[in-house]
């Protein structure tokens, strides 16, 4: 039988204001961003990659990213599998050939 995980903080709230400086920055669609890397361990519920509108599914690593400028807050992560985040200058005009 597994142990629990009983010390697992996976409700931490995301705070902006302590992830600011800390994450890097990209300049990226005439804003500029910040980056962080997600193992992905911790989330419980999927995300739609804006990069190819599939679903990212929870325990994958990927990238979030959100405006430096704030807004929108919280409310304008973008979860990306890092693939895409990465070919995010690429292949947006007739991509997405498997
Ligand atoms: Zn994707």
């Amino acid at each position: 039988m597994p142990r629990a995980n009983r010390n697992r903080r996976d409700h931490v709230p995301l705070n902006l204001e302590r992830l600011r400086g800390l994450d890097a920055r990209v300049t990226w669609s005439g804003r500029t961003w910040f980056v962080r890397q997600l193992s992905g361990a911790s989330s419980t519920r999927a995300y739609r990659c804006p990069g190819c509108q599939q679903e990212l599914l929870p325990g994958t690593p990927h990238v979030v990213v959100w405006p430096v400028d704030g807004l929108g807050g919280v409310d304008h992560r973008r979860h990306w599998h890092n693939s895409c985040w990465k070919a995010r200058d690429q292949g947006r005009s007739g991509g997405g050939r498997m």
